[in-house]
């Protein structure tokens, strides 16, 4: 097992700019298999930060794994969030801006996060994976194409009852393990590094309690993203709408003349969207938007109806907003009686409106990956991240690999390569920084 680690550890370590690296005191994997057995889900619709106590148990141990590594400034705030600060070891760090680094405790409220019973599938040979304690829960080569790349390394899944919370753990131990190596490594040249773990990343929330003053990071990074190489510098940018049809209610029996029923007008409008591409999420993938009505209140006073904007370009939000108001306008000319607003409200922006200023956060992590033997590939989100909401606060944040595979189910899997690999690639990337803002 030993030989193994340091036997991989070397491996990885080719190529690098530094040959005589010393491995971490605890490699990405043990860390990985402690931190998923405590259960960290959280919740939804909760009036608390965290939303869930059990995310401090996770909280407050890396908290002391962050102090007994030697990181400064080490706290839990109020709400759960583990902020921390390595020192640079250069003459002069001030010359260097201090990056930061993210990874989320919470698990996914979807599927159970308690009893994780992680399994190492050891020199994985090919082939569909069965999960043990529930064999209809079935990896397959033709769902997962990238295990593929995986043949001899050793696969870690859960047992098919549970998700196994890569989903961020790897981030986390990742993270951790970065440190780990640093501070083994003091011939590696970094400048100063802000780390935090945030509860309530999958319920949203968390992240906007997050003191970015505070933790001092001028750029940041979340490491939370999939497979090893994609790098993320877009997501959607996002509206909701809301439209409210006004009608007129009264007791049915004397209705007569009198009555004015909106949920007519609401039908109307909803059988108007369009049917077919590129307009619906069902319809539509990659870099194509959609409007997505995803939920309504209806009677015959007041009916309202919520519809989900996203584009990745303002331009494609803007002509969706005008689709929907065209939309709004062909049922009002038919239903002349009946009041209709019109009205949404920004969710987030598409974190590229920002990062496009910042190109060398994107250019370092490609070179990081590259060093690492990783081959990167930008791949937009479709969807928002919590460094959207960084971004959009004034600091930038795109998203890197985990590693990890098929979030928020009981398919989830990572492997050591891909804790690994991630680490080391964060290892290169502080360096880059270091080397580059000379
Ligand atoms: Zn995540």
């Amino acid at each position: 097992m030993k030989i193994i680690y340091t036997l991989a550890f070397t491996l990885i370590l080719i190529g690098s700019t530094f040959a005589q690296v010393k491995p971490a005191s605890e490699s990405a994997m043990d860390r990985f298999l402690r931190y998923v057995k405590i259960d960290t889900q959280s919740a939804e619709d909760q009036n608390t930060v965290p939303s869930t106590k059990k995310q401090l148990d996770l909280a407050n141990l890396l908290a002391k794994e962050l102090n007994d590594l030697g990181v400064q400034n080490v706290r839990v705030s109020e709400f759960g969030i583990v902020y921390g600060m390595v020192p640079g070891n250069l003459a002069d760090n001030s010359k260097v801006p201090t990056v930061g680094f993210i990874g989320h405790m919470d698990t996914s409220p979807s599927v159970s996060g308690a009893n994780v019973n992680a399994i190492i599938h050891k020199n994985y040979q090919g082939g569909d994976i069965v999960l043990p304690n529930d064999k209809t829960q079935v990896i397959s080569v033709d769902k997962n194409p990238d295990l593929k790349n995986l043949i001899g390394d050793d696969i870690i899944t859960a047992d098919g009852t549970t998700l196994l919370g890569s989903d961020d753990k790897s981030g986390c131990a990742e993270i951790m393990t970065m440190i780990d190596i640093l501070r083994n490594n003091p011939q590696i040249k970094h400048g100063n590094l802000a780390i935090a773990f945030t509860p309530d990343e999958e319920v949203g929330g968390g992240i906007e309690k997050f003191d970015i003053p505070g933790w001092g990071a001028k750029f940041a990074y979340t490491v939370d993203g999939e497979q090893l190489g994609d790098i993320s510098n877009e997501t959607w940018s996002a509206r909701t709408a809301t439209v409210t049809f006004h009608g007129k209610n009264t007791h049915p029996g004397t209705a007569k003349d009198i009555m004015i029923n909106s949920m007519y007008a609401a039908g109307d409008f909803l059988a108007n969207f369009p049917a077919n591409a590129p307009n619906r999420p069902e319809t539509t993938e990659k870099r194509v938007g959609f409007v997505h009505p995803y939920s309504s209140s209806l009677s015959e006073e007041t009916s309202t109806i919520k519809i989900l904007i996203r584009d990745f370009d303002l331009s494609g939000v803007a002509a969706k907003e005008d689709l929907l108001k065209q939309i709004v306008a062909k049922t009002q000319a038919k239903y002349p009686n009946v009041k209709i607003d019109y009205e949404s409200k920004l969710g987030y922006l598409n974190m590229k409106e920002v990062l496009k200023d910042y190109p060398q956060l994107t250019d370092y992590a490609i070179e990081a990956s590259k060093r690492a033997g990783v081959t990167p590939e930008i791949r937009p989100i479709r969807g928002g991240t919590d460094g959207s909401n960084l971004t959009a606060r004034g600091l930038p944040t795109p998203n890197l690999f985990t590693g990890g595979h098929n979030f928020h189910g009981k398919l989830e899997f990572n492997s050591r390569k891909g804790l690994e690999k991630t680490t080391d690639t964060l290892v290169n990337l502080v360096q880059i920084w270091a080397e580059k803002s000379k």
